[in-house]
């Protein structure tokens, strides 16, 4: 008889966290109670403290006196989301990882859905955002035109309305750790890599406690990131612009020939001027801004700068059975 018991498989949550002491105990409290139910896993629970300044960092630590299942990555100040993603993924040591948001807006009980995805073959499991609740007119909105725009200008097809909200297979973490770019739009870095995708609809809660993390700020920098890193047509977009405003403006001189030759008036006033030094500043200055951006991405790659440093790690040392 053989009595040797297989060695269950380990499955990695990985949580980012930025400012989240309202919320992180209830969302580990959360993921603690679905792991503990899927007893065919083992677990780890990755939570990444992205540099908070409030007691996020020492909720954590508490947690991990309790549960040892429950590691820490303490970042040395606030990279981002998309950092803090990465910083977990190259820790976890699962044979699938899990992403999910800190605020519980995605529901950790999915995973036992995805887990049987993945368990059927598939090595991308995404949650698709079928409605999204309490969340403002603008965000979702924004997040609309986002996703639109993204999937209109990019060369790649990235999901419609998912977040990172995500179940990965080791191959696609490995395929991660590869690119080793600063520019991370995590989701479509995934999508570009291919492997088998498969997508769970869900209903989006609101935060459960808390205020967005991501200000209007973070998420144009974001949004800028996911189109420069993922298209080059805004800058096909930069000629035909150029190319337009050459015609219409050797029009413009036709016009104005012909009228001074054939007829007695001529085109006259600074108004007319004006309006086509207007339209040609108007139209190089977003052409500049466009190459700007991506002379950016180059600047930021060129320096190679390490994508974040971790400050202290704790739980890690401890090894998962
Ligand atoms: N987050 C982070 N670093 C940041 C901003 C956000 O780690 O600089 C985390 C945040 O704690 C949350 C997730 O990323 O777990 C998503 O942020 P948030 O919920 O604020 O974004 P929203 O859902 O409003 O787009
Ligand atoms: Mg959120």
């Amino acid at each position: 008889m053989n009595l040797s018991i297989a060695k269950k498989k380990l499955i990695s949550w990985v949580i980012p966290c930025f400012n989240e002491q309202e919320v992180i105990s209830e969302t580990l409290k959360r993921v603690v109670e679905v792991s503990s139910r899927a007893i065919n896993y083992d677990w780890e629970i990755i939570v990444i403290d992205d540099g908070s300044i409030d007691c996020t960092r020492e909720i954590i630590k508490e947690s991990i006196e309790i549960n040892s299942n429950i590691k820490l990555i303490g970042l040395s100040r606030n990279f981002g989301h998309q950092y803090a993603v990465q910083a977990g993924l190259n820790l976890a040591k699962g044979c699938a990882v899990i992403i999910i948001d800190a605020d519980l807006q995605d529901p950790p009980e999915l995973a036992e859905r995805m887990l049987a995805y993945w368990e059927k073959g598939y090595d991308v499991v995404y949650g698709q955002r079928v409605e999204r609740y309490s969340e403002s007119i603008f965000k979702k909105l924004t997040a609309k035109i986002f996703y639109r725009l993204l999937n209109s200008l990019s060369e790649i097809n990235i999901p419609q309305d998912t977040g990172d909200f995500r179940l990965v297979d080791r191959k696609v973490v490995e395929a991660l750790k590869q690119m080793p770019e600063r520019g991370r739009f995590i989701r479509g870095l995934i999508s570009w890599s291919g492997f088998k995708q498969f997508h769970i609809k869900y209903k989006r809660d609101g935060r459960y406690a808390g205020r967005t993390k991501y200000s209007l700020e973070k998420m144009i920098v974001f949004a800028l990131e996911g189109i420069t890193s993922f298209s080059r047509r805004p800058l096909k977009l930069a000629t035909s612009m150029g190319v337009i405003s050459a015609f219409l403006s050797f029009l413009g001189i036709t016009c104005v020939l012909l009228i001074r030759l054939f007829t007695n008036s001529w085109v006259e006033g600074w108004a007319t001027l004006a309006l086509a030094i207007l339209f040609t500043s108007g139209v190089q200055l977003i052409c500049l801004g466009i190459l700007g951006e991506y002379i950016g991405g180059i600047y930021l790659e060129a320096k190679a700068r390490p994508i974040y440093f971790i400050d202290e790690t704790k739980g890690f040392d401890m090894e998962n059975k």
